[in-house]
């Protein structure tokens, strides 16, 4: 077993958390991380905040953002880990892809409009700690706080996944340019929670050739979406394709998450994990 206890995935305010980067760095801490990565979606404005509080409680600490990429039809993510956030080719590239969310909103909202649900753009962004990244979490906490459902995962259920009234197709950046930003800039790109995207086998083959061709190099075994049986499978998958294990709870809110900062099972022994890839990169 790899015994450090890492937890490289995870959101605050800047994205869909709840929490400020300086907040969550404490209770990693306090919840025994030794090494930790903030990675909100397409964004790394809470990098420095980050790095400075995990340094300042003496935790490892590497850069992370969760890039939101389509994929075979689907919305894919794909976390980058240990890259310089300063590097302009990476703030680009995340500036671009966040662009389309505030029109996508637009669209969500007069979606949940036709069904009586009024107001949600507003309401959405009220609960956004960044209005450049309106995300469907927004939404489902608005609906949640106005009595329509009674937590966010009904929410999606009824309201925020493919084909119910609040759901919007949407494209977002290639697999290729969200790897090639990672690379660029000195990261290690790792397909984040593999069993969330309910691809055939097939598609599925495809994600992680096409992932490896561009130059990908791990992926998520033990994350706080997979059960233990998907960690088993994916761990599989990890082998053969010849990638590096990550771990990380993908944690998000105290009220919201099932899996806390750095409460996950082990990854197995004979895995690499990632951060093997990255020791020159910890801060
Ligand atoms: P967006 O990037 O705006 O499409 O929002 C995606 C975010 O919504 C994810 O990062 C999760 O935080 C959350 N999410 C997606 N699907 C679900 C679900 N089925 N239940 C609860 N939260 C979800
Ligand atoms: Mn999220
Ligand atoms: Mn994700
Ligand atoms: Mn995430």
């Amino acid at each position: 077993m790899s015994i450090l206890n890492a937890d490289l995935h995870c959101h605050s305010v800047i994205s869909d958390g709840t929490l400020t980067p300086e907040a969550l760095a404490a209770r990693a801490h306090a919840n025994g991380v030794e090494l930790w990565s903030l990675t909100d979606h397409d964004e790394i404005g809470g990098q420095a905040r980050a790095c400075a509080a995990a340094q300042a409680l003496g935790m490892g600490y590497l850069s992370g953002t969760e890039i939101s990429v389509s994929f075979a039809g689907k919305t894919v993510h794909i976390v980058g880990l240990g890259f310089d956030h300063l590097d302009p080719r990476m703030q680009d590239g995340l500036r671009t892809t966040r662009g389309g969310r505030h029109a996508r909103a637009l669209d969500m909202a007069a979606g949940l409009a036709k069904v009586g649900i009024h107001g949600s753009f507003e309401g959405a962004l009220s609960f956004a700690g960044n209005p450049d990244l309106i995300s469907r979490t927004h939404f489902a906490r608005f609906l949640v706080e106005t009595g329509v459902c009674a937590d966010t995962y009904e929410v999606f259920r009824r309201f925020l996944t493919d084909g119910k009234p609040g759901y919007v197709e949407h494209r977002w950046a290639g697999l290729g340019d969200a790897v090639r930003w990672i690379r660029e800039c000195q990261g290690v790109a790792v397909i984040a929670h593999p069993a969330r995207y309910g691809f055939t086998p097939t598609e599925e083959f495809a994600l992680f050739t096409e992932f490896k061709n561009h130059g990908g190099q791990a992926v998520e075994v033990v994350t706080g979406s997979h059960s233990a049986a998907e960690a088993i499978q994916y761990a599989d998958m990890a082998r053969e394709f010849g990638l590096a294990a990550s771990r990380g709870s993908d944690f998000h809110s105290p009220d919201e998450s099932h899996t806390d900062l750095g409460t996950l099972p082990w990854l197995p022994g004979d895995l690499t994990p990632v951060w093997e890839l990255l020791t020159h990169r910890i801060q």
